[in-house]
């Protein structure tokens, strides 16, 4: 059986790379660049004014000059104009700095009369003040966003001020989430008292739409070989991402390995040294489709989703591995088998800053209310059964960051 560090490099052995295709900003948010974005201008891209006021040469302040005759008037946008010693130009936050003028006295600061500007008596300006000057955030042609990068509000910002109004991203893949069971039952439908309320699917496709992945459908097969085969042939012809859950333990009615190999998917795994989720297997299809099958369980399936679905497509859409996460135990755990475990938790920060977990044991693995309100899950080791307050464990946020 493979360790959970095993399954993951197994997987990453057989992710392709998604192609790209080209967006407008718009519709940027959330996707993954593909391409590095680059200043189009120096950052500013003039010596820009900082405050409403005058700009004045900083000479004829500092040789006592304290009134001084308005030239003109310029705002953020207009053509810059030239100074004219002893005199003053109003200016606006954003200008350009006039030529010839290299200080800004600030409105509060003056008084206006008769086309004058009068600087406060006990006023002390310094040689350019209030003044952005030209690059000094970044130069033209300086790398202002790597691809990789998942696409957040402010890179939107900086997308838009480097001149592009599209840019290239990953495609995102057709995926389908498939829930097996002849026992499930949607929400809104009529439940009979042996049966179980289908909640995997829904909650599998929130977690990839919550990571950006949101080309994915919901499908419900009920446990019957001949079905399956038919319709997982046209969720292969159809998807590039297979996510099952169910029917891959070792019950009579878990058809769903037997199926995929008929219909030529390769199994690259079966089974993981891993609680909850040891039955889940992996597979690559004829067309390179990526197949998981994740157990059943809910809890399992939603730990095996985020430890091992999400970080894949993250990667194969161009995303480099992140750097790996650690709390601190803020309650002792046992856990004696010979398996990882993965331990639901609650976390908070404690005022020096450190990060503290506070385990949500679940009943079993079915127990999925637990989940609620649990930020993320702890990655136990298997070489250690106890863990006493204080031992700094891997920690797997549900939102990848
Ligand atoms: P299986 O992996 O098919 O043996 O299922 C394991 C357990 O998970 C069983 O108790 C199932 O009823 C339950 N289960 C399977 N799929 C789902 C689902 N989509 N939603 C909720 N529970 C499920
Ligand atoms: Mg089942």
């Amino acid at each position: 059986m493979l360790t959970v560090a095993e399954a993951q490099d197994a997987i990453l052995g057989e992710l392709p790379t998604f192609g790209t295709e080209d967006v407008a900003i718009e519709d940027a948010l959330g996707r993954v660049l593909r391409q590095s974005v680059v200043a189009e201008r120096d950052q500013p891209p003039f010596d820009r004014v900082m405050m409403d006021g005058i700009a004045i040469r900083h000479a004829d302040f500092a040789a006592g000059r304290r009134e001084f005759a308005i030239q003109a008037t310029q705002h953020a946008g207009d053509a810059v104009e030239t100074l004219d010693a002893g005199q003053c130009i109003e200016i606006m936050t954003g200008a350009e700095l006039p030529m010839n003028a290299d200080c800004i006295v600030p409105v509060e600061r003056i008084e206006v009369g008769g086309g004058v500007a009068v600087v406060e008596a006990d006023y002390s300006a310094e040689a350019r003040q209030f003044i952005h000057p030209r690059g000094s955030d970044h130069a033209a042609g300086a790398e202002l966003l790597a691809g990789g990068t998942r696409i957040a509000p402010m890179d939107i910002a900086v997308i838009a001020s480097a001149g592009q109004p599209r840019v290239a991203v990953s495609e995102n893949p057709t995926i389908r989430v498939i829930s097996t069971g002849n026992e499930l039952v949607a929400a809104g439908e009529p439940i009979a008292p042996q049966q179980i309320r289908l909640s995997n699917g829904p909650a599998v496709v929130a977690i990839l739409r919550q990571h950006g992945f949101d080309d994915c459908t919901h499908d419900h097969l009920v446990d019957n070989p001949a079905l399956l085969r038919e319709r997982l042939a046209k969720h292969l012809d159809e998807a590039g991402v297979l996510v099952l859950s169910g029917g891959v333990s070792m019950g009579k009615a878990d058809f769903v390995p037997g199926v995929l190999s008929e219909l030529g998917v390769r199994v690259v795994f079966h089974k993981i040294s891993q609680r909850p989720g040891k039955p889940m297997w992996f597979g690559v299809g004829p067309q390179d489709q990526l197949v998981f099958a994740l157990p059943g369980n809910p809890v399992s399936t939603l730990v095996c989703c985020r430890q091992y679905v999400i970080p894949a497509l993250c990667r194969a859409s161009g995303i480099p591995a992140g750097k790996p996460e650690f709390a601190s135990l803020a309650q002792a755990v046992t856990f004696k088998p010979d398996l990882t475990c993965f331990m639901p938790t609650r976390l908070i920060s404690n005022a020096a800053g450190t990060v503290l977990a506070l385990p949500v044991p679940t009943n079993t693995s079915g127990d999925f209310a637990s989940l609620a309100g649990t930020d993320g899950y702890l990655e136990l080791p298997r070489e250690q059964n106890e863990f006493p307050v204080g031992t700094v464990i891997p920690l797997h946020r549900w939102r990848q960051p």
